[in-house]
C-alpha cells in the first residue's frame, strides 16, 4: 500500500500535541510503525497506552516520539483533511436520486455523491455497500464502527440491481450477512418509489430484514422526493394519499407482529406518509428512542412532545407581541397548530404561520430543510410579518447563515425588512423563539443535509 502522509492543521491547547510541541504543518507519517489509511487507523492505533508517532517536520527531519498516556486520551491532533483520505463517492445512479434531480449552476459540493462507510459511522449517513470491498468490510468489523447504516430500498437482489442502475448492487446484500454475524448494529433504509419496492415488495423486503434483528434496530420508509428537474431520468411516481396509507397498514402491521416476539417496532414510515395520508402521527413510544430522526421519522412527534412539555411548564402571562414563521408545507399544519396552543396561553401573542412552497425544486418537495432564500424572499414579500420572521435552523448550511441557494440570512432580513430569528430544532426551542427567547443567531446548530 502506499505511505500516505498526513498533514496536521491544529494542534489543540493543552494537548499532548502541544506537550511535544507539533505544530500545522508536521505530517504524521506512522503510528506504532503502521502507516495509516485514514482516521480509523489512526483512532484505532492511538486508542493504547503507549504509542509511538513518527512525525515529518517541515525541515524534512523524521522524529519517533515515545508516548505514555491514558488509553483514551487523544493526542490533540487535527488534520487538515478530517477522515485523513478522499471521500468516497458511490457507484450507483440511483432511479430517485435527489442529486440527479437538482437543478445545474448550485454549489459544486452539492453535486457529491458520498458512499462512505466512514461518514456513516463520523455523521450517520447511509451507505448502500456496492463500494465496500472485503478489507473494508474487515475493517469496519475490526473496529468496530458501529452503527452501519445501510440504504437497502429493497431486498430482492434484481429489482435492487435495477433501482441503483448498479449489477453488483443485489449481491452487495450479502455484505449484511457478515455485519450481522459480527454483530455489528445496524439501521435500515427504504426509500419508496412507487411501481418499483412497494406492495408486495416491500412486504417481502421488511420480512427479509428481520432476520437481522436484534443486530439491525431499525429499518425506515421514506416516500421518493421527486423535483421538477428530472428531464432524462427514470419515470417515478410521487407517492399518492392511498399509496401513504396502504405503507402506513403495511409497516403497522409489521411493527404489531415484531413487538409481541422482540419488544422492538424495528419499521418506521416517516413523517411524511401520515401527513400525505391525513393520518394521526404514532404515539412517541412507537418510535424506539428516535432512532430515525434524520429520515423524518418521528421528527413532528418528537417536537410535538417538546413543545407541548415546554408549554405545560411556562406560567401563562400577557405578551405584547406579533412574530411570523416561515416553513415548509410539510410542517406547516403542526406548527400552524403550536401557534394556537400558544397565542391561548399568552394572551396578546399573535403567530402567524407561512407555509412557503417550494417553487425552486417544485411543489412536491415540501420539507423546510429543502427551501431556498428566494422562495422565501418571493413568497413573503409584502406579507405581515410581524416584529420577528422566525425560520427553522434546518433551512441553513451547518454552522452558516446561508441556504441552499446561497442566499444569505442578511439577505433575507434586507429584502424583507424584518428581523430575522434562527430557530433550533427542539419543541422548547420552538416555543422559546414564539415569546422572543433565547440565542437565536446561535451558529453551532445541525444545518440541513441532502
Ligand atoms: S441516491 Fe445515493 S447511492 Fe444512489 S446515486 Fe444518489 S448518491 Fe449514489
Amino acid at each position: 500500500m502506499e505511505t500516505k502522509e498526513h498533514r496536521i492543521r491544529e494542534i489543540q491547547p493543552g494537548s499532548i500535541g502541544e506537550e511535544l510541541e507539533l505544530v500545522p504543518g508536521d505530517l504524521v507519517l506512522a503510528v506504532n510503525g503502521q502507516t495509516l489509511e485514514d482516521v480509523f487507523d489512526y483512532e484505532f492505533l492511538c486508542r493504547d497506552e503507549y504509542v509511538e508517532l513518527l512525525i515529518r517536520k517541515e525541515s524534512g527531519e523524521e522524529v519517533i516520539y515515545e508516548i505514555e498516556k491514558e488509553e483514551d486520551e487523544d493526542l490533540g491532533i487535527l488534520f487538515e483533511n478530517g477522515l485523513m483520505d478522499e471521500y468516497r463517492s458511490c457507484r450507483n445512479r440511483c432511479v430517485f436520486c435527489f442529486i440527479d434531480q437538482m437543478p445545474k449552476g448550485m454549489r459544486e459540493t452539492l453535486y457529491f455523491k458520498d458512499d462512505d462507510a466512514r461518514l456513516s459511522f463520523l455523521q450517520g449517513n447511509y451507505i448502500t455497500l456496492t463500494n465496500l470491498n472485503d478489507s473494508d468490510l474487515d475493517r469496519l468489523i475490526r473496529y468496530r464502527m458501529e452503527p452501519i447504516n445501510v440504504s437497502v430500498h429493497t431486498m430482492n437482489p434484481d429489482l435492487r440491481c435495477q433501482m441503483l442502475h448498479n449489477r453488483f448492487a443485489g449481491d452487495a446484500l450479502k455484505k449484511l450477512d457478515r455485519l450481522y454475524e459480527a454483530e455489528l448494529e445496524l439501521n435500515g433504509q427504504i426509500v419508496l418509489c412507487p411501481g418499483y419496492n412497494d406492495g408486495d415488495e416491500l412486504e417481502s423486503t421488511i420480512e427479509k430484514l428481520t432476520a437481522y434483528l436484534p443486530y439491525m434496530k431499525s429499518v425506515s420508509v421514506v416516500p421518493v422526493g421527486l423535483t421538477r428537474f428530472r428531464e432524462g431520468l427514470a419515470p417515478l411516481k410521487s407517492v399518492t394519499a392511498e399509496e401513504a396509507a396502504r405503507t402506513i397498514d403495511t409497516v403497522e402491521r409489521w411493527q404489531k407482529q415484531l413487538f409481541d416476539r422482540h419488544g422492538i417496532h424495528f419499521i418506521h414510515a416517516s413523517d411524511e406518509f401520515y401527513i400525505l395520508a391525513g393520518r394521526e402521527l404514532p404515539e412517541e413510544e412507537r418510535y424506539d428512542g428516535y432512532l430515525q430522526l434524520e429520515n423524518g421519522v418521528g421528527s413532528m412527534r418528537l417536537l410535538w412532545e417538546e413543545f407541548s412539555e415546554a408549554l405545560r411548564e411556562e406560567p401563562g402571562r400577557e405578551i405584547s407581541a406579533a412574530v411570523s414563521v416561515a416553513t415548509g408545507r410539510l410542517a406547516a399544519p403542526y406548527i400552524e397548530k403550536m401557534a394556537r396552543l400558544a397565542e391561548e396561553k399568552f394572551p396578546g401573542l399573535q403567530i402567524r404561520i407561512y407555509p412557503i412552497c417550494n417553487d425552486f425544486f417544485g411543489e412536491a418537495i415540501t420539507v423546510a430543510g429543502l427551501l431556498t432564500g428566494g422562495d422565501l424572499m418571493r413568497q413573503l414579500s409584502g406579507k405581515e410579518l410581524g416584529e420577528r420572521l422566525l425560520l427553522p435552523v434546518t433551512m441553513l448550511r451547518s454552522g452558516e447563515e446561508v441556504f441552499l441557494d446561497d442566499v444569505t440570512v442578511s439577505q433575507v432580513q434586507g429584502a424583507l425588512q424584518v428581523p430575522v430569528n434562527i430557530v433550533k430544532s427542539s419543541g422548547a426551542d420552538v416555543l422559546a423563539a414564539f415569546l422572543g427567547q433565547g440565542g437565536f443567531r446561535d451558529t453551532d446548530y445541525p444545518g440541513y443535509e441532502l
